[in-house]
């Protein structure tokens, strides 16, 4: 269990941190970029990388083979969406994708958008870590966070726009 304080001051305890944001019981910062029948889609601005889109599956499970065909089809099309929405509305021209099965949560993916930046950290999956460490610690300023903002908003809308 973990105590999490909601935006009203209210605490409450969650088994499961994915279950609480998928279920609407904790309103992630930015709000929801989209969200389907099985899957759900928002932005950790813990980190402040502009564009970088978490995409969650709605029921409490980790590994890749529990996904139902629904479901697959659901999650492969959903990330497809977002990742042209990541091109068109950011710019962005790679992305890397994060997903591992020990999670202390449940389901889910990083959309990690690569940027030139990233580079110095290494060119492939080392530099992952070290540079969602860098966005955390050297690049958490208003400035930034305003650029996160409008991108999870300029996200949303595409997202949203054609269903
Ligand atoms: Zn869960």
């Amino acid at each position: 269990m973990r105590t999490l304080i909601l935006a009203n001051g209210e605490e409450v305890q969650v088994k499961c941190l994915s279950c609480a944001i998928t279920g609407g019981l904790v309103e992630p910062e930015g709000g929801v970029i989209c969200e389907t029948e099985y899957f759900h889609a928002h932005q950790d601005v813990a980190y402040p990388i502009p564009g970088l889109v978490i995409l969650a599956s709605k029921r409490h499970i980790t590994c890749l083979d529990e996904l139902t065909e629904k479901e697959r089809l659901d999650y492969i099309t959903t990330m497809s969406r977002i990742r042209a929405a990541q091109r068109e509305e950011l710019g962005i021209e790679h992305v890397y994708y994060f997903y591992n099965e020990d999670t202390t949560h449940h389901f889910h993916i990083w959309m990690v958008p690569r940027y030139d930046w990233m580079k110095d950290f290494g060119r492939s999956v080392e530099s992952l870590r070290p540079a969602m460490l860098h966005a955390r610690h050297e690049l958490n300023t208003d400035e930034n966070r305003k650029i996160v903002h409008n991108g999870i908003a300029a996200l949303s809308k595409a997202l949203n726009m054609t269903k």
